[in-house]
């Protein structure tokens, strides 16, 4: 009755064109948050038979998810809870990022004790004040890190940071200091193989901030990750369309109030048709009034109130019936509403739309033309 269809095969191609993007680095597929609701397993295992060359996520729970259906890749987690004690993530081979002098610690201890060398990103804040160890800091970090090297306790595999993307002005600055943070490094005598810096926005805007790898999320999944610029502008394909089934259709009066708070009243006689998708589905309420929906090759807008379970359309005289498929929103190139369009419509951003799609929603995909269920593609 509700279902979120996933093109692989457009990952895949969104995959070949950043690698088209960025020629010369390694491209990290950055899969956390359910595969900004696509649905890490079976997202992670395409991009793995695609070749990327890593996989990155926010938490270590993520990874070892992925770790545990088998997933030999790299993979790289940066985002920790405050007392994580690392021990599963060097035991399952994670690159870990580092962000502080008490994570390094917490990785040093855990691979001592397992007699193991940990794979670690040392995570720099250029300028996103965020996560990231801030550069006056930097110094003594790198200092422990290269100790640990010596004990053989770690290896620094990659320094790494994130754009705010706030103006070309602030990225440009970021870059400075990313290259600053470089040169720290390299005055000890670090050296990593892998630099990054760059996720969609960057990669897409700056070419020369692409070092060894970029790590890219929404843009594989098809998405422009700029407001002002359409998937289509940089030749990347939607992989998400949300559908249901019109359950009920019935004829009313004019005048009839539509929904809670009646914010919809018929003008004439009409038919309604009720489509079974909520806010529990993560459709946004705040929608209302300003989403549209496709069906049978027409746009319809959702005028009356979006409540958990259901939303209702006007459909006039068309000749719209129970069973037939409602389209919330997919590959704008196909005619349907795009999640960007829907974002609008609700006051975010396409990344929120496709993550926050959920609840009762069941996922299937598409690979090689083919349609499989979600437990198939995980398998
Ligand atoms: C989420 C995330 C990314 C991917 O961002 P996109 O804009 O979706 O490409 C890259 N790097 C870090 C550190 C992130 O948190």
């Amino acid at each position: 009755m509700r279902e979120l269809v996933i093109d692989l095969d457009a990952i895949a191609a969104n995959l070949n064109r950043m690698h088209q993007v960025a020629p010369n680095s390694k491209v990290c597929g950055v899969v956390k948050a359910n595969a900004y609701g696509h649905g890490m397993i079976p997202v992670a295992k395409r991009l793995a038979a695609e070749g990327v060359d890593y996989l990155g996520v926010a938490d270590l729970d993520e990874a070892l998810e992925l770790r545990a259906a088998g997933i030999a890749t790299p993979i790289l987690a940066w985002l920790h809870d405050w007392a994580e004690d690392f021990h599963s993530g060097v035991v399952a081979n994670i690159d870990l990022g580092v962000s502080s002098m008490s994570q390094l610690d917490r990785v040093c201890l855990a691979a001592d004790e397992l007699g193991l060398c940990a794979r670690i990103h040392i995570k720099v804040d250029t300028g996103l004040g965020r996560n990231g160890v801030t550069l006056e800091q930097l110094g003594s970090l790198l200092e422990a890190a290269v100790a640990a090297e010596a004990a053989g306790q770690i290896r620094v595999i990659g320094i790494f940071s994130h754009l705010s993307c706030t103006s070309r002005e602030d990225d440009l600055a970021q870059i400075a200091r990313f290259e600053q943070a470089l040169a720290a490094a390299a005055a000890l005598g670090i050296r990593p193989e892998l630099r990054h810096l760059t996720a969609s926005d960057g990669t897409l805007s700056y070419p020369q901030a692409h070092y060894d790898m970029v790590r890219v999320g929404v843009a594989l999944y098809g998405l422009s990750p700029y407001s002002d610029h359409s998937s289509q502008d940089y030749g990347l394909t939607p992989a998400m369309t949300a559908t249901a089934k019109v359950v009920q259709v019935k004829e009313v009066p004019a005048g009839e109030g539509v929904s809670y708070g009646y914010l919809y009243r018929t003008a004439q006689q009409t038919k309604l048709a009720l489509v079974p998708v909520g806010y529990a589905e993560g459709f946004p309420r705040l929608a209302t009034g300003g989403a549209e929906v496709w069906v049978s090759g027409q746009r319809f807008k959702v005028a009356s109130r979006i409540a958990m379970d259901q939303f209702v359309i006007d459909v006039g005289d068309s000749p719209v019936n129970p069973g037939q498929t409602v389209v919330l929103f997919g590959d704008p190139a196909l005619g349907y509403p795009s999640a960007d369009q829907l974002a609008q419509a609700a006051q975010t951003i396409n990344y929120e739309i496709v993550t926050r799609m959920g609840g009762r929603f069941e996922r299937s995909y598409i690979s090689g033309g083919h349609r499989f269920t979600a437990a198939e593609a995980s398998a």
